[in-house]
């Protein structure tokens, strides 16, 4: 993988290394690579890093993540699917997916799981099927912070906007800017039906 010249000082060679406990990121969540093999220069002791072995820790990540509930499990977007009662066709089109990607996802020898923005996307449907209304904001800030990642507050959730209803501009705001004649409901309404549907 290694043993080519090292950019950063064009001195060393860069050679390979074994890491316990690795510390790295993947979408700005944590996670520790047990044993990481990585590159290290023999001269200013940079750190590189290989494609290949990269990929591995990916999947590594993935794995725990599907394994821990980071991301929902098959089972759990079917069930999702099914209680509110769409065909794999309606509910891909629903989340802006594919079919295909959601069949994929929804099968329980699964390679790769859904991404971190396809799952959030599920997750959110999942709580206004659960509760109705959802803070989305607030939502989705509290899954960021459960998954690791430090995030600075976005404005409604640091108003105190989940108990205090939310500090959005009046929905006729919203309507003005989107052409969209709709007023009677202010909050998710997409959501309300759905959770009624369900
Ligand atoms: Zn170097």
């Amino acid at each position: 993988m290694f043993g080519y010249k090292c950019q950063e000082c064009h001195r060393g060679t860069v050679r390979e290394a074994t890491r316990k406990d690795f510390e790295v990121k993947f979408d700005r969540i944590p996670f520790v690579v047990p044993e990481a093999v990585i590159g290290e220069c023999d001269a200013c002791g940079a750190e590189h890093f290989h494609g290949r072995e990269y990929k591995r820790w990916r999947q590594l990540f993935e794995k725990q993540q599907a394994k821990t509930g980071g991301v929902l499990s098959p089972a759990d977007i079917r069930e999702l699917r099914e209680a509110l009662g769409m065909t794999m066709s309606d509910f891909s089109a629903l989340i802006g997916t594919t079919r295909q990607s959601l069949h994929h996802w929804e099968k329980e020898d699964r390679e790769v799981p859904q991404s971190r923005m396809a799952d959030l996307m599920m997750r959110v449907l999942e709580e206004g099927v659960r509760h109705g209304a959802v803070d989305v904001v607030a939502f989705l800030h509290d899954r960021a912070r459960g998954a690791g990642i430090e995030l600075a507050a976005p404005r409604a959730a640091r108003d105190g906007a989940r108990r205090s209803g939310p500090a959005w501009p009046a929905p006729e705001t919203y309507d003005g800017l989107y052409g969209i004649a709709r007023r009677e409901s202010p909050a998710s309404p997409c959501l309300h039906t759905i959770a009624r549907a369900a």
